[in-house]
């Protein structure tokens, strides 16, 4: 009879909400990622597709209680990078052959931040083509201004639901904090041609397998085009965070947790883009490679500036904070070969799933000239 395995392997989307949450539990946690890192190579290859990520601010509007740069810890020193200092980090990814950039920082809505963010995509854009891809992960905003955005020249965009549950997200957020006004973001991201990314934390207090069985199910549901997820990891400065520091089993627990979802949610999904975390590798120092054989295809290797990174600290024991982005790049390309993968160099490294959508003609995206650089890029890898 076929296993669960082989059933999920077949096609995508073939288990019910139990079946997932068995799959998370499979008790032989090598053989789930082997199937795993099997329905990859044939979806998108033995390759990785790499996102310079620019942490470019850490002052942030929100205050999400397991958040190291949430509003209110004032051990923080805040910062936001110029947008000279933006634009040549972006321009450093390019040059390096990374493909693409991912601009992140804490939440700020307004003119003043719109209008700073628009300049900032219209000079990267203009430095390096249509080719070159941009995701932002900036948070909540307006339809207007994710319009702008696109407009601008950015194409993907990262916005975690952070739990598929209403009820636990409200266990993790103040009050003002809402989860149906965050999906309904991830709508109005796809009303505005993005490539669409979200995903969740794994291992949050409370949170059940079962949770996370339907967390993937969110995945589908919302039709993603990227998945980005990793383990939660507290921050002392933190409600969520103090006095919960993960004990060496607990840290060797979570990256497992973190690796099976990226597992489950290959084999559920298939064709989508998945990120292997940064914070794998926090809790393991070969966290990322072990994503890539769980199924992951995308790194995002951090070119910001190292004077910033020790400010940008979401969770305790993030890596590479005194590493340069040179130094970085040369360590990831060591770490890849010796897993047996490829980098995708010089891509955009769209998702299949997207390609898809396009071909299918559903995915409303209002870019011609998105839809010309991703051919010019090679299609979706
Ligand atoms: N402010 C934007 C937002 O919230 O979408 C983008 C930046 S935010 C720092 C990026 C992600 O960091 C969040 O979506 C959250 O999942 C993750 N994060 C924050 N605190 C974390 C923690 N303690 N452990 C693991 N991930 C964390
Ligand atoms: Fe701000 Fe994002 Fe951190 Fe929440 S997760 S506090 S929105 S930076």
């Amino acid at each position: 009879m076929e296993n669960l395995l082989e059933k999920a392997s077949a096609s995508p989307r073939a288990l019910d909400r139990s079946e997932l949450a068995e799959l998370l539990a499979w008790p032989d946690a090598q053989e789930l990622f082997a199937a795993a890192y099997a329905v990859k190579v044939r979806e998108v290859g033995k390759k990785v597709s790499f996102r310079g990520l620019v942490e470019f601010g850490n002052v942030c509007e929100k205050n999400c209680l397991y958040c190291g740069i949430r509003r209110d810890n004032a051990s923080v020193k805040r910062y936001r990078m110029t947008s000279d200092e933006i634009v040549s980090a972006a321009e450093w990814a390019y040059k390096a052959g990374y493909g693409s950039v991912v601009l992140q920082s804490g939440e700020l809505t307004g003119e003043a931040n719109a209008a700073f963010v628009e300049d900032v995509l219209r000079r990267i854009h203009a430095a390096t083509g249509d080719g070159f891809g941009i995701t932002l992960s900036l948070g909540e905003q307006s339809e207007e201004t994710y319009r702008r955005w696109r407009e601008a020249g950015a194409h993907r965009y990262l916005l975690r639901i952070e739990t598929s549950s209403p009820e636990l997200y409200a266990k993790l957020h103040p009050a003002d904090h809402s989860w149906e006004a965050r999906r309904e973001c991830l709508r109005r991201l796809r009303r505005c041609g993005y490539q669409v990314g979200s995903g969740v934390m794994a291992g949050l207090p409370g949170q059940t397998l079962d949770d996370l069985a339907a967390d993937i199910e969110f995945f589908a549901k919302e039709d993603l085009d990227m998945i980005g997820m990793g383990p939660y990891i507290p921050h002392p400065d933190t409600p969520l965070g103090k006095d919960a520091a993960l004990s060496p089993r607990e840290r060797k627990e979570r990256l497992e947790l973190g690796l099976r979802m990226v597992a489950a949610t290959r084999l559920y999904l298939h064709d989508v883009n998945i990120a292997a975390a940064t914070a794998l590798q926090a809790l393991d120092p070969e966290g990322r490679e072990k994503g890539l054989l769980a199924g992951a295809n995308v790194i995002m290797p951090n070119v910001t500036d190292s004077r910033y990174r020790r400010e940008y600290q979401l969770y305790a024991g993030k890596p590479c904070l005194d590493e340069n982005a040179k130094l970085c790049r040369g360590c990831l390309e060591r770490r890849i070969a010796s897993v047996g993968e490829e980098i995708n160099w010089n891509a955009r490294g769209d998702s299949p799933r997207w390609a898809r959508r396009q071909r299918d003609g559903q995915g409303r995206d209002s870019g011609d000239s998105c839809k010309a650089s991703a051919n010019a890029a090679g299609g979706c890898n």
